[in-house]
């Protein structure tokens, strides 16, 4: 496999000043992610896992160093190009889902998908999502598990480069959350898109291709996963 970078991440530090509190919230990450990659990202609570997925994901600027995807660099992009970045580009899949409470599943892929430029046939993904009978269902009549879904339906549905995904599973029981983790892992197979997760669950870590391991704002160790886990196998 011809190993393609598709995100570079080059020296980022990010501060938060909080009056006269200073956090460090990162601290010189460098790494890449590869083409098709599946990767963890793991650490514990307050390590900078967020903060590092929302500058990737371009919804946070860092105070030092540069991002590069496809060797574009995001970090110098003006506001106008950083929307359609985000727009275009970046499918995201938060902890607590975000749907919007007053549109069916099919109407939230919907929404974000009719401003894509390049969008996927929403039936089909519904179909992939396991939900094609549930398209009509707002989001209070459809369990976590399920919410989940249609969230994960609509970030693929976009057509992104890249599928970044914050505690995916952290508000979910653990059968629920090993299904959400067998999607995702499906859908990086079936549609070859790089995905990240970032967790504070270590088993998580064994079914990706490779760990970068997260703490106080630094990336201390990087694994590789020459035979990762299916996620069907994994117990927290
Ligand atoms: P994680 O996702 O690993 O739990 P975060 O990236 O959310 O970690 O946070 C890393 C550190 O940065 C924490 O100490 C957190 O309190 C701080 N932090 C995150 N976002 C902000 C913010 N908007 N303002 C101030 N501090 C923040
Ligand atoms: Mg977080």
């Amino acid at each position: 496999m011809g190993k393609e970078i598709l995100i570079s991440v080059k020296d980022i530090s990010k501060e938060y000043k909080m009056g006269e509190v200073k956090v460090k919230a990162l601290k010189n990450a460098t790494f890449d992610i590869y083409k098709g990659e599946f990767v963890v990202i793991l650490g514990p609570s307050g390590s900078g896992k967020s903060t590092l997925l929302n500058i990737i994901g371009g919804m946070d600027t860092p105070t030092k160093g540069k991002v590069f995807i496809n060797n574009n660099e995001i970090t110098a992009f003006e506001e106008k190009k950083l929307t359609l970045y985000r727009r275009n580009e970046i499918g995201f899949v938060f902890q607590f889902y975000n749907l919007m409470s007053n549109l069916t599943a099919i109407e939230n892929i919907e929404l974000a998908t009719e401003i894509c430029k390049d969008s996927l046939n929403i039936e089909n993904i519904l179909k992939d999502v396991g939900l094609y009978d549930r398209k009509a269902h707002f989001p209070s009549q459809m369990s976590g598990g399920e919410q989940q879904r249609v969230a994960i339906a609509r970030a693929v549905a976009k057509n992104p480069l890249l599928l970044l995904c914050d505690e995916p599973t952290g508000a979910l029981d653990y059968e629920t959350g090993v299904s959400i983790l067998s999607l995702l892992n499906n859908i990086n197979k079936k549609y070859n898109k790089t995905v990240v997760i970032i967790t504070h669950n270590s088993a998580i870590g064994n079914i990706a291709d490779r760990v970068l391991h997260m703490r106080s704002g630094e990336i201390i160790d990087t694994e590789i996963n020459e035979n990762p886990t299916d996620p069907e196998r994994i117990e927290w």
